[in-house]
C-alpha cells in the first residue's frame, strides 16, 4: 500500500474550514403546499400500472397531475427514471437534484431535468416516510446518491451475467414503451431516484451502504407533474435491499404507480416551469 503523505504543520486549522452550503437554496421557487393541498383534495385516480417484481414498466403523467408509487405487498425498494414526454433528451438529474436539496428527498423536494434544462420535473408533494429523517447510521429514506444496480457492476465483481437489474429493467421498459431498440433505449437509462431505499455513507470509511428499507404496504411517495413525463420505475431485485441485490435470492414483492386528475381549475393560476433562461453561449 503506498504511504500516505505527511501532513503539513498547518494540518489542523485546514482541516477546519467553515463548511458553505454550495447553493443558495433559499432563492429556489418556493414549495407551494397550498396550491398542492387544494389540487389533491379533488383529484381523482385516472390510471394505475402495476411493475412486476424484478421487472420494470413505464407510466405517463400529463403535466399538472399527481403520481404515487405505492408499496402493495411487501417492502420494496424500485428504482425510478423520468423523462420529457415530449423530448427523452430532457432527463432527471440526480447529482443536482442531491447539491440543491440533500442525499434523500422528501416533501417539497424537485427532481431536477438535466442541463441545459434545469426545471423542476416533479414535486415531492406526499411522503408517508417522512418519519423516519435520520437513523443512528446516518442513513436517510428515497436516496439521490446511488446510481441503479446494473449488470455490468455485477459482471465485474461476480463474473456471472444478470438480466434483472434495475438498469435492465429500465431499459427493457424504456424500449417496449416507445419501440426503440434495447441498444438505442440504453443510454437514455440515468441515474435513478431510489424509491424507498434505506441508505447513507459509513462513517468510518464513508462507502455507500444500504439497509432494509422501513417501508411497508399502504406507505407511498406522491409526485406532482410540473411538465409532462414518462416515467419508468423498476422493482429492484434486492426487494427491501435489506440484504442482497443483482441476483434472485431476496424476496421481491410489486409496486404501484397510480396517477391522479385534479378538477378542472384546481391549477388555476399555476404554469408548467420553463426551461432554463441561460443563454447558452458559454461566454462565446
Ligand atoms: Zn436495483
Amino acid at each position: 500500500m503506498t504511504e500516505k503523505h505527511p501532513a503539513p504543520a498547518d494540518a489542523g486549522q485546514r482541516k477546519h474550514a467553515r463548511p458553505l452550503i454550495c447553493y443558495s437554496v433559499e432563492k429556489l421557487p418556493p414549495f407551494d403546499s397550498a396550491l398542492h393541498e387544494r389540487a389533491r383534495e379533488t383529484m381523482e385516480k385516472v390510471d394505475e400500472v402495476t411493475i412486476a417484481p424484478r421487472d420494470g414498466g413505464c407510466f405517463h403523467v400529463p403535466a399538472g397531475h399527481f403520481f404515487r408509487i405505492v408499496s402493495i405487498e411487501g417492502p420494496q425498494v424500485g428504482d425510478l427514471n423520468l423523462w420529457n414526454a415530449g423530448d427523452l433528451g430532457e432527463r432527471f438529474f440526480s447529482g443536482k437534484t442531491r447539491q440543491l436539496h440533500a442525499t434523500h428527498v422528501t416533501t417539497g423536494d424537485r427532481l431536477w431535468s438535466n442541463l441545459p434544462g434545469l426545471r423542476p420535473m416533479a414535486t415531492i408533494t406526499r411522503d408517508t416516510l417522512d418519519w423516519y429523517g435520520w437513523d443512528d447510521d446516518g442513513a436517510g429514506v428515497h436516496d439521490v446518491i446511488g446510481t441503479r444496480c446494473d449488470p455490468y457492476t455485477n459482471h465485474l465483481l461476480n463474473g456471472v451475467d444478470y438480466h434483472h437489474c434495475c438498469h435492465s429493467n429500465l431499459t427493457r421498459a424504456l424500449a417496449g414503451e416507445t419501440g426503440l431498440s434495447l441498444h438505442e433505449a440504453e443510454p437514455l437509462v440515468h441515474d435513478v431516484l431510489n424509491v424507498f431505499m434505506c441508505t447513507g455513507f459509513t462513517r468510518d470509511t464513508h462507502q455507500y451502504f444500504m439497509k432494509a428499507s422501513p417501508v411497508r404496504p399502504g406507505d407511498y411517495i406522491e409526485f406532482f407533474a410540473e411538465i409532462d413525463l414518462l416515467g419508468a420505475l423498476s422493482s429492484c431485485p434486492g426487494g427491501d435491499c435489506g440484504s442482497s441485490h443483482s441476483d434472485d435470492s431476496t424476496p421481491c414483492y410489486p409496486l404501484r404507480v397510480e396517477i391522479y386528475q385534479p378538477v378542472e381549475g384546481a391549477l388555476d393560476g399555476w404554469q408548467p416551469p420553463a426551461r432554463s433562461g441561460y443563454s447558452r453561449t458559454h461566454g462565446v
